[in-house]
């Protein structure tokens, strides 16, 4: 439901977009269906349909009434349906905010939702951060995906499409998701986008640091200023714990491992850095020794390699177990949402909250 941001794009668009001022609410191309040989549409208000490279009119398309687009009969290359910001586009019975884009590939069809930024948040938003969370942090889990949706224009250029629908960008599930609070979130924050040196921000997020957020340097190796450790109000939130055989533990080590003798890692202490720990108390290596090799792994090795929900964590030996004990959950840089929560729920506003997530970053109104 809600949860990361990925590694992927982590500090590679840092210094890639500059700041736009919007003339009006931008619109962004949302890929849903890939490969396809036909689509069904239908559109509720009455629509043209264009062809976008010649501007030629393709149709009238009437509201209400279904209709199918098939490859082997589509005689252009591309065709967008676009009517008032009013317009819902219903894709193979899924409705939408917004028009439609079909681009006819080699050998078959990309469906693509073109959606207006605002719109397109409010289906957005629920599928990121629980609509049962409190309005401060719904507007600035709102903002968060807004400068995420402003500054990724164009990541799967290559598929003909800014952004996917899934968790690999965000979850949009279009019209049927929308609640109540999440839209008054939407709504209230309109436009607003977090920016930083005149650019629209990489506003990562994650579920729950456990107790202190971490910088992107020692999650993705590349310094930026506004993604460092924070406070949080509670230390040490959702506990938990993975049990590993150590036979299979030893195995993971690799072939020519041996048998696990010993695992030297300093005890946990939230806030406060070791040799082998981060600011924030994660794992930043852990010495794993077996009785032919030893090897150093880092701790996001580690959670790799162990499925772990974070990396704020122990490790101790019980019975014929490695018992690894952690708190939060995801990679826990920017914002923690159950953190936003919590200073929600104590009385911060949004853009309280984005401040001390996101350093020395300011709130600018882009359209
Ligand atoms: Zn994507």
């Amino acid at each position: 439901m809600y949860r990361k941001i990925l590694a992927v794009m982590c500090a590679i668009y840092f210094f890639a977009t500059s700041l736009t001022a919007y003339a009006s609410m931008p619109e962004r191309k949302i890929g849903i269906l890939k490969g396809v040989s036909q689509v069904n549409l239908q559109v509720s208000e009455p629509c043209i349909m264009i062809n976008p490279e010649t501007k030629e009119k393709i149709d009238n398309i009437e509201p209400n009434k279904p209709f199918t687009i098939d490859f082997s009969s589509m005689k252009f290359n591309v065709m967008e349906i676009r009517g008032t910001i009013n317009l819902r586009s219903t894709i193979n019975g899924k409705k939408y905010f917004g028009g439609v884009r079909i681009n006819k590939n080699s050998n078959s069809l990309t469906v693509i939702n073109l959606a207006p930024v605002e719109e397109y948040l409010r289906g957005v938003l629920p599928e990121e951060m629980p609509p049962y969370f409190s309005l401060e942090a719904l507007k600035a889990q709102a903002v968060a995906a807004r400068s995420f949706t402003l500054k990724n224009k164009n990541l799967h250029q290559s598929e003909g499409f800014d952004l996917c629908a899934t968790t690999h960008c965000q979850v949009y599930e279009g019209v049927s998701s929308i609640s109540g609070i999440t839209d008054k979130a939407v709504a209230e924050t309109s436009g607003m986008t977090l920016c930083f040196n005149g650019s629209v921000i990489l506003a990562t997020f994650h579920t729950d640091s456990g107790g202190m957020t971490e910088s992107n340097a020692n999650v993705w190796g590349t310094e930026v200023p506004y993604l460092q450790p924070a406070e949080e109000l509670a230390k040490k939130t959702q506990v938990w714990n993975v049990k590993v055989d150590k036979e299979v533990f030893a195995k993971k080590m690799g072939a020519d491992f041996g048998e696990l003798r010993s695992i030297t890692l300093s005890n946990l202490v939230i806030g406060q850095a070791a040799n082998d720990r981060t600011t924030s108390g994660r794992v930043k290596t852990a010495l794993i020794v077996g009785s032919k090799k030893s090897v150093q792994l880092s701790g996001i090795d580690l959670r790799s390699k162990f499925s772990l929900p974070s990396t704020l964590l122990n490790i101790k030996f019980q019975g014929g177990e490695v018992i690894f004990e952690g708190y939060g959950r995801g990679h826990g840089v920017g914002m923690s949402q159950c953190g936003a929560e919590a200073y929600s729920k104590s009385g911060w506003t949004y853009d309280r909250i984005l401040n001390h997530y996101y350093k020395g970053t300011e709130l600018k109104k882009l359209y």
